[in-house]
């Protein structure tokens, strides 16, 4: 376990310094905002792990920041889920699977939301599938994880804070090693 932890942090260093999407943050600038947005709100060690690691799926695929610049659906929260999933719980993998059709859903749940997105977020709405219709946001609340999706996306869309200094990688050592032992519960 503590190796996969190892193995998380590297990757978010490594492949992390790239710029996060059209928005003046790094990958691993953006993580740890998120992160520490989770933490500071009380959330638990699998849903700060969530928010820690929700964009994962950009750094294993290697497109980078501009997927939206080059109309790719990179699809990258599927990607990351899957691949967090050998050896985290749905409580970790399931919040991250849902982090854009969670946006998706508070596009169309809560006016307002849409007018605060940032403009990047706003042109990757388009190729995510825009906001959700009423069938599909009722289909969303069925998802037994659809409330931290929701949570973890409010995070996420507020980890873009350029020059904000937050805790880094070391002071979630922990909170991961809890996330991944959480899954034999
Ligand atoms: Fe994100």
């Amino acid at each position: 376990m503590a190796d996969f932890v190892d193995e998380l942090f590297q990757i978010l260093e490594d492949k992390g310094q790239g710029a996060y999407f059209g928005e003046a943050v790094s990958e691993l600038e953006h993580a740890l905002q998120a992160a520490h947005l989770a933490a500071s709100s009380g959330a638990g060690a699998e849903l700060v792990a969530a928010a820690l690691l929700h964009d994962v799926g950009h750094l294993l695929h290697g497109l980078g920041e501009d997927i939206a610049e080059h109309d790719i659906d990179g699809r990258h929260e599927e990607a990351g889920a899957n691949w967090l999933h050998q050896h985290f719980g749905p409580a970790v993998t399931e919040p991250i699977r849902l982090h854009v059709p969670a946006k998706r859903y508070l596009c169309s749940a809560e006016s307002g939301y849409l007018a605060g997105l940032s403009p990047a977020s706003v042109k990757s709405l388009q190729l995510q599938g825009g906001p959700m219709s009423r069938e599909e946001q009722h289909q969303f609340e069925q998802h037994p994880f659809y409330r931290e999706a929701v949570e973890l996306r409010r995070w996420d869309d507020a980890a873009k804070v350029p020059g904000w200094q937050v805790p880094g990688l070391e002071a979630y050592r922990e909170t991961l090693t809890q996330a991944l032992a959480a899954r034999h519960t």
